[in-house]
């Protein structure tokens, strides 16, 4: 069994997300894409997320009727439990743990590959996961780093949409469809997100 994490913020989640999962797939022959919402990310303070319920809902909106993707609420359920968002390290020896025998690939961005190294534990994380790189539409050059050796990398697919811009759209009341699935985009507006 070879899987891939896929985790982000999913705030909401998109097509670009979907476009990425789904091309990483292909490239990689991956069984299965494990998408992880993540708890509330240190390093985006500034903004104040959907609650985690909410996205964990949208996210399995969003893969549903695809049997190659799974929605994993593991981070989640451990910032509920310790009051702290989760390492990638140690969500990587708890899918480890829950899966026995498979082979992980994480999937990030270009962009995290270069701040990879001040992560917890990189190295550790290379040894549970192979790092799987793609580049987002927009996107500027390479950014090689310490890491680039260990790493494989592809192009993310040409769909150049943003949680970000998706929010900006809700909250004018403008549309988003054909930007997300439709079932996430009814989600939202009966649950009055990002007004
Ligand atoms: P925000 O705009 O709120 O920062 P986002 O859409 O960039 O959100 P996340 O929900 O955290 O981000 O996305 C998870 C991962 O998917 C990230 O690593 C991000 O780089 C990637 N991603 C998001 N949108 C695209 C896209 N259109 N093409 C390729 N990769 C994408």
């Amino acid at each position: 069994m070879h899987l891939g994490l896929f985790g982000g913020s999913f705030d909401p989640p998109h097509v670009g997300h979907l476009v990425v999962a789904e091309t990483l797939r292909e490239a990689f022959a991956l069984d299965r894409v494990v998408w992880m919402p993540a708890a509330r990310p240190p390093h985006k303070p500034g903004h104040t997320l959907a609650p985690a319920a909410d996205r964990l809902a949208m996210v399995r909106l969003a893969v549903a009727g695809n049997a190659a993707f799974e929605v994993s609420d593991l981070e989640l359920r451990r910032a509920d439990e310790t009051g702290v968002p989760s390492y990638t390290v140690d969500t990587l020896r708890a899918l480890h743990a829950a899966y026995p025998g498979a082979a992980w690939s994480l999937l990030i961005g270009e962009d995290s590959l270069a701040t990879f190294g001040s992560w917890r534990e990189p190295a550790e994380i290379t040894r549970l996961a192979r790092l799987v790189v793609y580049r987002r539409a927009g996107a500027g050059a390479a950014s090689a780093g310490p890491f680039a050796h260990d790493a494989r990398f592809a192009d993310a697919g040409p769909l150049d949409v943003s949680s970000t811009d998706l929010r900006a759209r809700l909250r004018a009341g403008r549309s988003v469809r054909y930007l997300v699935p439709d079932a996430v985009g009814a989600y939202a507006s009966a649950h009055g997100l990002y007004r």
